[in-house]
């Protein structure tokens, strides 16, 4: 399941940084989560650091998006893997 952010969102700005999928991003009036790069932070922490860290508490799961344990690791290593191979074309672009 990815987490969701609701309009109680207060736009403090602290869960962007810690997301370690990049998955947290501004939307048109609040902070927003994309669904296909949130991993519930499986594959860096236990807990999903966005919602521990939120004053407000308004990062509830998505009710439409159901992933089990094992989904959510395979978008991680999806992800990590993705983020490899960006970074190797970018330092080949480099050199
Ligand atoms: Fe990012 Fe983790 Fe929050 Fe998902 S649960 S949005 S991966 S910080
Ligand atoms: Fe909004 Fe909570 Fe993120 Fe702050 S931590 S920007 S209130 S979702």
């Amino acid at each position: 399941m990815a987490l969701l952010i609701t309009d109680d969102c207060i736009n403090c700005d602290v869960c962007e940084p810690e997301c370690p999928n990049e998955a947290i991003s501004m939307g048109a009036e609040f902070y927003q989560i994309d669904p296909h790069k949130c991993t519930e932070c499986v594959g860096h922490y236990d807990e999903p650091q966005c919602a521990l860290l939120c004053p407000v508490s308004c990062i509830p799961l998505h009710p439409d998006w159901r992933e089990s344990k094992e989904e959510l690791q395979a978008k991680y290593e999806r992800l990590t893997s993705a983020k490899a191979a960006a970074e190797a074309e970018a330092k080949a672009k480099a050199a």
